[in-house]
């Protein structure tokens, strides 16, 4: 199966369970908050079969949301070669959207030259795929049945997270703070304080932005709350491929709740 597409099905099954469990207790019934008065963009866009470029300009239109498209270099998905790289920005170069790209394995960086690389708006990128010391890959997002020990699995996940945040190339970090299902409800208990504080340090150190991530609705009020004080930018991502593009419920209402400005928003510089 390819991959993208059993990450996609993966996470608008099993994944909306967890974001409702995890955000319990900010998700009280209300009505929709009101788009910011900034300019709003969704820079966590996948074209798809079911979402043609010309649909997701079209939902950028119809809702007043600049569009940001990424796909996923790597084995198993379709960019792997400075060529593959060229071909999708030319491709895009010519819509009114913002071109990104959103590695997934560690490392991947060393497969494209880096001029070719400059060519991109901006590089998104989670830490939910986890190296294993086997040589294998832990998906975070795809562990649906247990978790052996909370405080060892979140003592490795800090790790890969430090990993990503100091070392790959990257201007957004998407899925922050995303807890796999058996252990979404006890956000608030696994990301302590210090936790927390370690992430924003270090994505501050590096200008690295912070994804308000519409589908697994993280991170908390609490995380975005800190990391506006610390002067970290976000941005809004729905990771949609369909005509979810665009369409946002939760980013809004954290905008709203922690005073979100446009002066608090990233933009990628158009290449
Ligand atoms: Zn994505």
């Amino acid at each position: 199966m390819n991959p993208t597409y059993s990450r996609r099905n993966f996470i608008h099954t099993s994944m909306m369970a967890s974001a409702v469990l995890a955000a319990g207790k900010h998700l009280v019934a209300s009505t929709p908050a009101a788009k910011p008065g900034f300019p709003v963009a969704d820079y966590h866009v996948h074209l798809s079969p079911t979402l043609s470029i010309e649909q997701a300009i079209q939902l950028g239109k119809d809702r007043q949301v600049q569009i940001g498209i990424v796909e996923h270099p790597g084995p198993g998905y379709p960019i792997n070669t400075d060529a593959d790289l060229k071909k999708y920005i030319d491709g895009l170069r010519n819509y009114p959207v913002r071109i990104g790209l959103q590695p997934v394995y560690a490392g991947w960086s060393k497969s494209f030259s880096k001029s070719l690389l400059d060519e991109l708006d901006y590089v998104l990128m989670d830490a939910l795929t986890s190296p294993n010391s086997d040589g294998t890959w832990l998906a975070i997002w795809q562990i649906d049945t247990h978790v052996d020990d909370e405080e060892d699995f979140m003592t490795r996940y800090m790790q890969f997270i430090e990993q990503v945040l100091t070392t790959e190339p990257i201007d957004i970090f998407a899925w922050p703070t995303f807890l796999p299902v058996p252990i979404a409800r006890e956000y608030s208990q696994l990301w302590t304080r210090p936790r927390m504080q370690r992430i924003i340090d270090l994505a501050k150190a590096r200008k690295i932005a912070i994804e308000i991530n519409e589908v697994a609705h993280v991170p908390d009020e609490n995380f975005i709350t800190l990391a506006k004080r610390a002067g970290l930018k976000f941005t809004f991502g729905t990771d949609s491929r369909n005509q979810n593009a665009a369409h946002f419920y939760y980013c809004y209402q954290m905008a709203q709740k922690c005073g979100l400005t446009e002066a608090d928003m990233f933009v990628p510089k158009r290449r």
